[in-house]
């Protein structure tokens, strides 16, 4: 980067800029197929640019911005099926799944034994590391889901908290949750579900299937991860920490007493957060509604259905796990996934790679060509590597 010292215009600021980052993607070349983030909804600059210095951490100064925050968790927790729900905005799953370790930890007054899948998200190790906790992975099923009969032998008095994923992050497989909350009655053990995937795509889902529950209707689960940055349509960085109510909200609560807006109590981990980000991905909720959620999912499906059949229908290729909603697992039969891996990368294409497959996501941006482009560049680099 040119020196600090000598200010520059915004055309000269522009040019470095353009310069430094020319490198970077682009989720509308169709090239992005393995990531959980997209294109925002298309009046996001309006509400990103409206919003711009609203502080929610100061929601004294904001009280208009803050309303619409609670008002709106609401409105997510009363799709998770909670008339009651309380919680915040924040940066996304991970600091949502943080945050639902620190609540569980006070409720639990003071355990630190988790019991999680194998294939829980990495924020639960970040979480153990600040806040020295123990976890205990859980072995899967061949579905990919947790091992209910594992679980139960791991779980006892000791426990601070059971986590149970909606969606897993390479996957997409759902824990069977309903099972998983059974297991936490006994002692009335914390149970959290991490939906930062599956909770914009699961309540919208036209054959539901009983297996797929996921949310408050599961009378033990007390908080949920839901990401409006990933399936919402939302704009980065934007995450939810939902609470069954505000009791239990308030478990992670902090006074703040010096802020110009007055004293008020925090529920995040960060202090300053961006009101833009929120309000953007609260009004893209608003102007999609019900209806379009279902057709944005609808559509996902479609498209997992149809990269599914090519790849049941290739002797080169084949799925981990039968797709449970958007996102699929991909190995190939005769080459390593690494080199797989480092193959696409090559040819510009972003996949993420898992130890044993890669994971491709059907977001919104990801077009039928797209999946035919990638799909022939699948079956000529086998072709290639096997001449
Ligand atoms: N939980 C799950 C299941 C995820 O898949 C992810 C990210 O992919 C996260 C949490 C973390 O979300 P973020 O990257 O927004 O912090």
């Amino acid at each position: 980067m040119e020196n600090f010292k000598n200010k520059k215009s915004f055309r000269e600021t522009k040019k470095i800029i353009d310069r430094i980052t020319k490198n970077d993607l682009s989720f509308k070349s169709g090239k992005i197929i393995g990531s959980m983030c997209t294109i925002p909804f298309k009046t996001t600059n309006y509400f990103l640019k409206r919003y711009m210095t609203v502080n929610l951490g100061d929601p004294g100064l904001f009280p208009g911005s803050a309303q619409l925050e609670q008002e709106a968790i609401k409105m997510i927790g009363k799709i998770f099926g909670a008339e009651t729900a309380a919680g915040t905005f924040v940066t996304g799953g991970t600091e949502a799944n943080i945050l639902a370790m620190l609540t569980a930890k006070e409720y639990s007054k003071g355990l630190k034994k988790v019991v999680l899948p194998e294939s829980a998200h990495f924020s639960f190790d970040k979480a153990a590391k600040l806040m020295d906790l123990e976890l205990v992975k859980i072995p899967l099923t061949k579905e990919m889901t947790i091992d209910i009969d594992l679980a139960k032998a791991a779980i006892d008095d000791k426990t601070m908290a059971v986590v149970g994923v909606a969606g897993s992050t390479g996957l997409g497989a759902v824990d069977n949750l309903k099972a998983l909350g059974e297991l936490c009655r006994e002692n009335n053990t914390y149970m959290h579900v991490d939906a930062a995937f599956g909770g914009f795509v699961l309540p919208f889902l036209e054959n539901k299937d009983d297996r797929l529950k996921f949310d408050f209707s599961i009378p033990e689960v007390k908080s949920i991860t839901v990401d409006p940055h990933k399936m919402g349509g939302g704009v980065i960085p934007s995450g939810c920490i939902i609470y069954r109510d505000t009791q239990t909200a308030s478990l992670s609560e902090i006074e703040v007493t010096y802020l110009s807006g007055g004293k008020t109590s925090h529920r995040t981990i960060v202090g300053t957060r961006s009101g833009a980000a929120t309000i953007a991905s609260i009004a893209t909720m608003l102007q999609k509604g019900r209806l379009d959620y279902i057709k944005t999912v609808r559509e996902s499906i479609e498209k997992t259905q149809y990269f599914y059949e090519k790849i049941t229908r290739s002797d080169n290729f084949e799925s981990v796990i039968k797709p449970v909603i958007n996102v699929i697992g991909l190995k190939s039969k005769t080459m390593p996934t690494k080199e797989l891996h480092q193959e696409l990368n090559r040819r510009g294409w972003a996949v993420s790679y898992f130890n044993n497959y890669l994971r491709i996501v059907m977001m919104p941006h990801v077009r039928m060509r797209d999946i035919d482009k990638f799909f022939k560049e699948l079956e000529s680099i086998v072709a290639k590597e096997r001449r």
